[in-house]
């Protein structure tokens, strides 16, 4: 059962995979951007940690608190994008006191819909777009025969982490890293890769 608790409990955990991971969150953005990515989500996700402390009503409470947070804490092309997906997110689950694995699919649909309105990003064009995607797909097709929370996370987080690897060979064409032109290949987009750890996290948490 996914419910408001379970989702503040699993955004906890987010939070300190995320604050573990900051350090090569920063290197990889060291390599193509300006090395703050992990300090970036580090610092939004532990100001939603203390602000957890009152849990919301509902899990799209939960997911609302979280966007605002990241939205007013991280700053950088970052905070808006996270952000944007958990506001959509929340929307999209809406006020209902427990969310099946439908509405999680439908929930990442919509965070991959607000990222790519905001940042314009196409599949391919190395960001956290390349790993939301495969994602969404893996979480639909997971979510239309009949899978719960803890199956549609788990197809998500595992295809998010095969299309984060896919960005090593990409040459960036959003953010900053486009500023290196051919010399982003090689290397592994940040924003794809907290993708990943996020949805690895969130389905490790998942009940
Ligand atoms: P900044 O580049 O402002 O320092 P961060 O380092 O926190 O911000 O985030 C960089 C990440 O943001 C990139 O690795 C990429 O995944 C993502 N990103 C940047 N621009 C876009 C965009 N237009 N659309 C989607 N994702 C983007
Ligand atoms: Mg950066
Ligand atoms: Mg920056």
């Amino acid at each position: 059962e996914c419910t408001a608790e379970s989702v503040a409990e699993a955004m906890r955990a987010v939070a300190a995979v995320v604050v573990e991971h900051r350090e090569e969150l920063n290197r990889l953005d060291r390599e193509i951007g300006d090395g703050d990515h992990g300090e970036n989500l580090a610092r939004g996700l532990r100001a939603l940690e203390s602000k957890l402390d009152e849990v919301p009503s509902s899990p799209g409470g939960v997911l609302r608190l979280a966007a605002t947070t990241l939205i007013s804490t991280v700053g950088g092309a970052a905070g808006p994008l996270y952000g944007t997906a958990f506001l959509r997110a929340a929307t999209s689950v809406g006020d209902v006191a427990s969310v099946d694995g439908e509405a999680v699919a439908a929930a990442l649909r919509a965070a991959l819909d607000g990222v790519v309105a905001r940042g314009k990003a196409a599949l391919g064009d190395k960001t956290m777009v390349d790993a939301l995607t495969p994602a969404v797909a893996a979480a639909e097709s997971v979510a239309v025969t009949g899978g719960g929370v803890a199956e549609v996370l788990a197809a998500a987080a595992e295809a998010a982490e095969m299309g984060a690897d896919s960005t090593v060979r990409m040459v960036a064409r959003k953010g900053r890293a486009s500023y290196l032109g051919e010399r982003s290949e090689g290397h592994l987009d940040p924003g794809a890769r907290s993708t990943a750890l996020v949805l690895r996290t969130l389905a490790g948490r998942a009940r």
